[in-house]
Formats: structure tokens, sequence, C-alpha cells
């Protein structure tokens, strides 16, 4: 089916932004050379951190897991060359914004030697599904479009329901980034293998490969790959280029015109959404062996001398990719990781290129924003709103830090795109504001589960405590009973060892 003859569904709300990708798009993506050092935080991705299984001094080789899944919702970290452990300690990561978090380092020996992949997989053809997902949660395979949710069990989940459509998004739909764009042209082959692998994984005979019409050398390396694979079960789908069709269930809705339930996922809706990334890092393990090691990064901004992408191996540091792209201008000012509208602020380039950095953007200025004024209703932030909330009301409630009300109101819907800052005339920064409210709301939903964990184990004990105390006045009755009948000098001995007991 080709993307003309495709009826799309209809996206609510979203803007047409300059996407700014052309600075960065003129040449192939560079490999980066092997740096000294690596630093590799141990949470890289949604869940618990991974828990270290090297010490210092191990010496370890390209592709070796050196953390292992720390909870049931998790995923492991691999060396990305060979080299020593020299330290395993807090270093500034930009997952939460430049602060430290455990890391371990490794300082290279300049041979990246890789290590065998002892458990690699006959053909993934002959697997069973199952026997494939534990395989991708061995290769630390996490959601490379932002969100670094672990794939295995993400599978796992959408397996649980009736799936019918596998989604690949290629969509990238906020300015700057351009890394999804150059991975499809210059690697469409794994892109479209990851995507087989994936359905074969979950069993389904239709996925939707999606990218924005914006990038027209992807769609036809893509539609190249296709061809020649002669697979068609896989239908390529171009969408208009709006942003934030991106977003998980903004892309469901578009592709399917089935809507995400609130509070619920893709898979509610039959949709399973994977990012072109994320099948191309499962190629390369199922089927090269390689674990994720490293990704490709986009380096832009009029704060870059070169802008352009890279492939990096994790635990690069920012600033050795921003020298590698020529350093920074004069007018560099401003760091984020990410993208203008969702990235985050950075204090400082010391911080690793993790699984989630899949830009590193260096600006003159911050995006122009003014004074925020008073909120006039004029209504145009839900008129933008890919989600159909209502800032203007939102932002009410998060004045009066009413959180309640704003959940009641669908705040946990909001997916921080940004588009309500971009249109409001009153420069009103709601979306920090959300993003807060949500962190709150985040904090007190684990507040009260530690609470709801206590109160359960204080229950449990004191039950325990009154079960063992029924159980023991049981015992001295009967050994009472027993003293009667023996005598005055067995009772003072029974009364002197529960004295005892209860000392
Ligand atoms: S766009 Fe700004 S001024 Fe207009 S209703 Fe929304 S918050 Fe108020
Ligand atoms: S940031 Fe949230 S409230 Fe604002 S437009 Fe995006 S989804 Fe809607």
């Amino acid at each position: 089916m080709s993307a003309s003859t495709y009826e799309l569904g209809r996206l609510h709300g979203g803007l047409r932004l300059d996407s700014l990708k052309e600075q960065s798009t003129s040449h192939s993506i560079y490999e980066m050379p092997v740096p000294a050092r690596l630093v590799l935080p141990i949470s890289q991705h949604v869940g618990s951190a991974a828990r270290p299984i090297v010490g210092i001094g191990e010496q370890v080789l390209k592709g070796q897991r050196i953390a292992e899944t720390g909870g049931t919702l998790g995923a492991p970290v691999h060396a990305s060359s060979s080299g020593r452990v020299v330290a395993i300690e807090p270093w500034p990561v930009s997952r939460r914004y430049g602060d430290a978090a455990p890391c371990i380092v490794i300082e290279c020996d300049g041979e990246d030697r890789s290590i065998e992949d002892a458990d690699a997989l006959p053909a993934y053809r002959d697997t069973a599904p199952e026997a494939l997902l534990t395989k991708i949660l061995q290769g630390g395979i996490v959601g490379l479009g932002g969100a670094v949710f672990p794939t295995a069990q993400k599978l796992a989940q959408a397996l649980a329901g009736e799936l019918q459509y596998l989604i690949l998004n290629g969509v990238e739909c906020e300015p700057y980034i351009s890394c999804d764009d150059l991975l499809m042209r210059e690697r469409a082959r794994q892109v479209v293998g990851g995507a087989q692998i994936l359905m074969h994984a979950l069993s389904l005979d239709v996925a939707y490969l999606v990218v924005e019409s914006d990038k027209p050398d992807a769609i036809r390396r893509l539609g190249e790959a296709l061809a020649e694979l002669e697979d068609n079960r896989l239908v390529l789908i171009q969408v208009p280029t709006v942003y934030p069709s991106g977003g998980e269930d903004q892309l469901v809705q578009l592709v399917t015109n089935r809507e995400v339930p609130t509070g619920g996922l893709p898979s509610d809706v039959g949709c399973l959404v994977q990012n072109v990334a994320t099948a191309a890092a499962i190629y390369d393990w199922i089927i090269g062996h390689e674990p994720l090691i490293s990704r490709i990064t986009t380096v832009t901004g009029d704060g870059i001398v070169r802008p352009m992408n890279v492939m990096a191996r994790l635990g690069t540091t920012v600033a050795e990719v921003v020298a590698f792209a020529g350093g920074y201008t004069d007018r560099a000012e401003l760091l984020i990781i990410g993208g203008p509208m969702t990235g985050k602020s950075m204090t400082t380039d010391r911080v690793p290129v993790v699984k989630a950095t899949n830009c590193i953007l260096a600006l003159s200025e911050p995006p122009k924003q003014g004074r925020a004024r008073a909120c006039i209703r004029c209504g145009e932030c839900a008129v933008v709103c890919p989600v159909r909330l209502l800032p203007q009301q939102l932002y009410w409630y998060a004045c009066a830090d009413d959180e309640a009300k704003m959940r009641l109101h669908g705040l946990t819907d909001c997916i921080e795109c940004g588009c309500c800052d971009l249109v409001c005339p009153s420069h009103i920064r709601l979306t920090a504001d959300f993003r807060k409210a949500k962190a709150r709301i985040r904090e007190l939903e684990d507040e009260k589960a530690r609470a709801d964990r206590a109160r359960r184990r204080f229950e449990a004990r004191s039950e325990r405590l009154d079960k063992e105390q029924r159980a023991r006045e049981r015992q001295l009755l009967a050994q009472k009973e027993t003293a009667r009948r023996a005598g005055p000098d067995a009772i003072a001995e029974i009364l002197r060892r529960k004295q005892k007991d209860e000392e």
C-alpha cells in the first residue's frame, strides 16, 4: 500500500515548526573514535538501576555485561570498549539535569577487543518468542526515541493483550534532531530487519513503518530495503510534518484512527510503537551480536562549529562529542540534551552520552520567551494541545497548588510537548509548571506507596507477634496445669522461665 492510498487518522492540535534539521543532515554519520575513558551510568533506562557485576581493577571486553538488570523493570549495561574498570562512583548525568549518579568508569586500552556472544541465537525465526524476548533483554535494548523503556518488558506487556499492529516510529518531529533520519537513510536494512525480528517476537502479520514527509531520502531508502526483502507485511507510510505527531499516542491515532484511552497504553487499542533506532539496535544484537553500546547522536545548533550526526560509544562525554564536531562557536550560551521542546538544559558538558542521548544542542541564546503576563483566556493553548487538555485551566490549578484538580483535569496525560508555551501570547511557561506538578504527583504516589508498604509490614508484624503471644499463653496455661499437679517448685520454675523469655 503506498503512502498516497493510505487513509490517515486525524491528529488534534499540534504545530508546524521550522525543522532546523538541515544544519546536521548535509553529511553522512561520522564514526567517533573510542575515547580514552568511558563513563557508563548504571541507570540509563526507566526502572531500577542496574547492579554492577564488575570490580575496580577488572579487565573488561567490548560488549561484556558490566551491570545486571536490577529489578523486574530494568536493563543491563555493557562495556562500550575493552579496558580496565577504574572507578564506580557518582558522575554528572543528563537524565538528572547534570546531577551526579553512580557510573562505572572504564579506562580504554585502545584495542577495542570484543567478547564473544556465548548465547547467540542460531536463527531468530527458529526461536520461540519468549526466548527472543529474553535475548532482547540481555542486549540492554531500551526505547531509543527518548523514553528508554526496557524493550523486552514493553513487548511482554503488549503480548499480554490482543496485539494487532506494530508501528515503527520514524517520525522524528522535534526541530534540530536528525539522528533517526540519518539512520533510516544509511541503515535502512537494519531498521527493516529489526522490524521483522519484532514481528516474529510478537507473532504479528502487519507492521507500519511511519516517516514524516520532510524526509524524502529516508523514505526512498526504506522503500528500496523493503523492495529488496519482498516482505509485503511491512507497510511504509508518510505522515504530514506536524509536531508532535511522533508521540506514541498521536502516532497510533494517525495510523489507525484509534484513540489510546486516558491513562492507557497503545496496546490497549491493539498497537505497539517502537522507535526505528530501537529496531536497528535489535537487529545489531540479534543478527550482529553487538549489544547496545553505541548510538547515533545529533550534535547541532548555532553554538556548534560543524553540526553533524555521530555514532558515539555510550559513555563518551558530551564535551568529547562537541570537540569532535569542531567545538563550540563563540556565541554558544545554552547547552541542551535532547531537542528544544522536550530537552533538558545542562550546566556541564562532562555528562556522558547514554542510551537516551538523541541530540546535543548548543544555542547562542535561549528561545525567546518574554516576560510572563496574566492569562487573557484566549484559548490558543487548548487549540494546539495534542491531547485535548485545557492548559489554561490546568494553569489555574497549578497556581493554586491544587494537584488533585490538575489530576482530575488530565494532567497526567500531558506529554510535555511545549506546544501551549509556543502559542501563549502571555508568555506563560505552562509546560514547566505541568512538568513540576507531574513530578510532585509522582513523588506523592511514591510516598504513598512507601507508606502503604510500611503499614502492611507493620500490620503483618503485629499479627505475627499477637499470634506468638497467644501461643505462648496457651503453652503457659498447659505448663501451669501440669505443674499444679506436680507441686509449687515446678510453678516457680515456669514463672522464672516466662520472665526470662519476656526479658
Ligand atoms: S494561551 Fe496563554 S493566555 Fe491564552 S488561554 Fe492559554 S494560558 Fe491563557
Ligand atoms: S505541554 Fe501538555 S498541556 Fe501543553 S500542549 Fe503539550 S500536552 Fe498539552
